[in-house]
This record gives structure tokens, C-alpha cells and sequence, in this order.
């Protein structure tokens, strides 16, 4: 086993000095980024494309919302396209893993679109849905396999799929790989992979388990690392209400129908509370469609897709359901339920204020979760402005807002403004808006409708 030497990569020239085309693109590749309307690179892309493009190993370290997948369906397209190699049968040219359907189905959608005006396939294997198309398709044979590990592993066990002829390795969101139990399959791929490969890794967190992981997948490889303190969240305007546990529907419909464009992502805990809670919107004349592991694939997507394509304006979500959903125009996310993780709550907010569009968090709490705010509040190590003067307050469901509960709450902050430049201002919190302030990272109030690339990928546009 070797040690990995990194490479840690700064922009230079500074990102917004580059283009596309200065990452020596080929022609279909930038016309389809021209569609896409993509202007400029982000930093990871700045970052990544030269290096992925000479074939070096990668290391990046990023959340989705950065850009990175096209960080690496870029280069990976316009290597595959530069060597004019037949497609064989069941053995595809470049192989992404990823940990969920939906994020699996996203990224081949990526290269769908990235790849329109070039002659490569691609295809998506994920379970919870039938073996039988995607046995054809590996027949046939694919350029580039996307697939979850579970999946790929049956295929593998099968023979209707050999890695043998991998030239390129993508280990995409590593961290969520290992939590939720895919390290035994992950390690038994590698094996399966031809030793001379281009293999990148890339992991939101670079726990010790990871690294371990790292040393046996990559070689010698330039680190990227795109982060931020809170990746995608710069741009979110957060807000929490207290209210009693029992007003939670009643404050969902009022903020739903306050806010009649753009989708709403809705996130509980349980899944039979998604399906309860949409039953009862439908009851109140909204229309809404829950997604979570219960549901079967199909639904999933179809759900998924009807959000997408706005036929359903709400969508009620658990965590694992929502992880790497990446659909443009929610302009809210609500936390219906507080996430027990509190990194959940920094991904959940996350699924708004996407690719430069700004977005609205707002958090529900009742006392039972009190705990589970002040740990959300630790982690982003910020307060969460309160609401104030919303239908649902009563005396009892108040905010203990400058008690011990809420270390970081307004009254019991340290002088901010001498930690964080150009931070978090008083107005802030107890400002003008719909009484209660709001927050959003960064602070001083920006809101460009031009991307500004920043280390922290798109999340400051
Ligand atoms: P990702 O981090 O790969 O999940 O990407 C987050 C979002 O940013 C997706 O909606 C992408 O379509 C979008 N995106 C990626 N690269 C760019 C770019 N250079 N310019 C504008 N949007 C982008």
C-alpha cells in the first residue's frame, strides 16, 4: 500500500478568470454546457478538470451543490471520447458508484446532458428496480456505468457485468457510502478493477475511514478540497419558529400558502408521518406527494419527477429518501420535524439556494426538540434567527432564546462581530423582516443574481 502525497490545488488565476474553454474543452462538450446555460466553471471544476484531463488521481473533498459532478463527468466524456475504443459487451470504460437511486439517477442525467452532442452511452443500475432492462443494456454494452454498490455487486456475482476494463473509477460521496454499511462492497470492487485505472474519490468529510479507503483507491493524487464552514448554506435565509407540536400542520399550510411560487421540500423524520402529513395537506386543498424508503423505486422517481417538473408543487421527504436531490426551484425548505443528526439539517437545507438561486429555510420546533436545535445551532456554530409573530405562537411554545438551552442565541453570543468579518450584524436577528430577521451565511445581506465563485463553490452567487 502506498502513502498518498497530495497535492493540495489553489486557483490560479482566480476562478472567475476562467472559462470553459480555458479548461481546453472540446467543442461538444462546451456546446453542451452552452445549453445548459453553465457561464463559468466553479472552483472545484476550475480546480479538478486540468488535472482529471492529464489522467491524474483525485481526492475531492465537496458536497454536492459545488458542481462537482460535472468536475468529473467532464473530463471523464472528453478522455473517453479521445480514444476511439468499440464498445465491448458488459464491460464499460468508466464506472461512478454512488450511494443512493436517486443521486445514481441524477448523475447519469448529468451525462445525459453533458454528453448530448457525443457518440458515448450511459447507463444507470441501481436496486428496487427490475434486473432485466439493465442485463440488456450491459449486453449491449455501455461506455459509462453508473450504479449503486449493492446492484453492481449482483451484476458482478452474475457475469452480466466485468470491471476488468475500467479506465476510470469514481468513488462519489464516499462518507454517505460508509454510513450507511457499503464498505465491504466498495472494497470487494476495487478489487474487481484493473490496477493501471484513473480512480477519484470524493467525500463531503475526510473521516479516518475514508482515508484508509483513499490508500488503497487512488495513487499519488491532487487533493481538492472545496470547504467551506457551510458549503451550500451562504445564501439560505433561515429562520426558526417555536410552536406547539399539535400547530405544526396548521404553520406548514400557512407558510405554503404565503409562499404560492417555487417548490416547497418538506422534511419529517418518519415515513408514516410523510404519508400522514401529505393525506392531511390534500385535506386542506394542497396537493403534495411524499417520498421515502418504503416507497418503491418507481414511486420514488415518480414522485421525484412530478416535483421536478412541478406537478406537485410539495414534496414530503425523510433524509436518506432526499439525500443528493438536487431539483431546481425549491425556493423553501421546511424542517417539519428537527433532524436527529444535526448534519442532516445543514444537507436538508442545502436542497435550496441551488446553482446560484437563493432559498429560505424555515425550522420547526417544539420542546421536545429543543435539544435538537441546540445541537443544530452548535454544529453551524450560529443561531438560527427566531420567527417571530407567526399564527401558531403561544406563550408556551416561546423561544427560550437567552437561557442555557440555546448557547448561541442572540442574547447569549460572544461579540460576534470580532469573529467573523463582515458577519453576522445584530440587525441580523432581531431586524424587520416578517418580525423575526434572518440569517444568511456570510452575511451582509448579498444578493447577486450573478455568480461570484467563491472556495465555497456556488454557494455565495
Ligand atoms: P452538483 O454539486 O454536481 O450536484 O451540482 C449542483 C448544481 O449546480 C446542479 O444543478 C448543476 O446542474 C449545477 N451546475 C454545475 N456546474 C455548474 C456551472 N458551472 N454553472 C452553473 N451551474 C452549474
Amino acid at each position: 500500500m502506498t502513502a498518498i502525497t497530495t497535492t493540495t490545488v489553489t486557483p490560479s488565476p482566480t476562478p472567475s478568470t476562467i472559462t470553459f474553454s480555458n479548461l481546453a474543452l472540446a467543442e461538444p462538450i462546451l456546446r453542451a454546457l452552452q445549453e445548459k446555460d453553465y457561464t463559468e466553471p466553479s472552483p472545484i471544476q476550475a480546480q479538478s478538470i486540468p488535472h482529471l484531463l492529464q489522467g491524474r488521481d483525485l481526492i475531492g473533498i465537496a458536497q454536492t451543490g459545488t458542481g462537482k459532478t460535472a468536475a468529473f463527468a467532464l473530463p471523464i466524456l472528453q478522455r473517453l471520447a479521445a480514444s476511439s475504443t468499440p464498445l465491448t459487451p458488459k464491460r464499460p470504460r468508466a464506472l461512478i458508484l454512488a450511494p443512493t437511486r436517486e443521486l445514481a439517477a441524477q448523475i447519469a442525467q448529468s451525462f445525459g446532458a453533458y454528453g448530448k452532442f457525443l457518440k458515448l452511452s450511459h447507463l444507470a443500475v441501481f436496486g428496487g428496480v427490475s434486473l432485466s432492462p439493465q442485463i440488456r443494456a450491459l449486453s449491449r454494452g455501455v461506455d459509462i456505468l453508473i450504479a449503486t454498490p449493492g446492484r453492481l455487486m449482483d451484476l458482478e456475482r452474475q457475469k452480466h457485468v466485468s470491471l476488468d476494463k475500467v479506465e476510470i473509477f469514481v468513488l462519489d460521496e464516499a462518507d454517505r457510502m460508509l454510513d450507511l454499511g457499503f464498505v465491504h462492497e466498495i472494497k470487494r470492487i476495487i478489487t474487481k478493477l484493473p490496477p493501471r485505472r484513473q480512480s477519484l474519490l470524493f467525500s463531503a468529510t475526510m473521516p479516518p475511514a475514508i482515508k484508509e479507503l483513499a490508500t488503497s483507491l487512488v495513487h499519488n493524487p491532487v487533493r481538492v478540497e472545496v470547504t467551506p464552514d457551510s458549503p451550500t448554506v451562504e445564501r439560505i435565509e433561515q429562520q426558526i419558529c417555536f410552536v406547539e407540536r399539535h400547530d405544526k400542520n396548521k404553520l406548514l399550510v400557512h407558510f405554503i400558502k404565503q409562499k404560492p411560487e417555487g417548490l416547497v421540500l418538506v422534511f419529517v423524520r418518519m415515513k408514516h408521518m410523510a404519508n400522514k402529513l401529505v393525506d392531511q395537506l390534500h385535506k386542506d386543498g394542497i396537493l403534495a406527494e411524499a417520498i421515502h424508503g418504503n416507497k418503491s423505486q418507481g414511486a420514488r422517481q415518480r414522485a421525484l419527477e412530478n416535483f421536478r417538473a412541478g406537478r406537485r408543487r410539495i414534496l414530503v421527504a425523510t433524509d436518506i429518501a432526499a439525500r443528493g436531490i438536487d431539483v431546481k426551484g425549491i425556493t423553501l425548505v421546511v424542517n417539519f420535524d428537527l433532524p436527529e443528526e444535526p448534519e442532516s439539517y445543514v444537507h436538508r437545507i442545502g436542497r435550496t439556494a441551488r446553482a446560484g438561486l437563493d432559498g429560505q429555510a424555515i425550522a420547526f420546533c417544539d420542546r421536545s426538540e429543543r435539544n435538537l436545535l441546540r445541537n443544530i445551532e452548535r454544529l453551524i456554530r450560529r443561531p438560527i434567527p427566531v420567527l417571530k409573530g407567526h399564527p401558531c405562537e403561544s406563550a408556551s411554545s416561546h423561544a427560550p432564546e437567552q437561557n442555557a438551552e440555546r448557547p448561541f442565541a442572540a442574547g447569549n453570543r460572544p461579540n460576534r462581530s470580532s469573529q467573523r468579518p463582515g458577519g453576522f450584524r445584530s440587525s441580523s436577528f432581531g431586524g424587520n423582516r416578517t418580525g423575526g430577521g434572518s440569517s444568511r451565511f456570510g452575511g451582509a445581506g448579498e444578493r447577486k443574481a450573478r455568480p461570484a465563485f467563491t472556495k465555497a463553490g456556488f454557494s455565495r452567487f
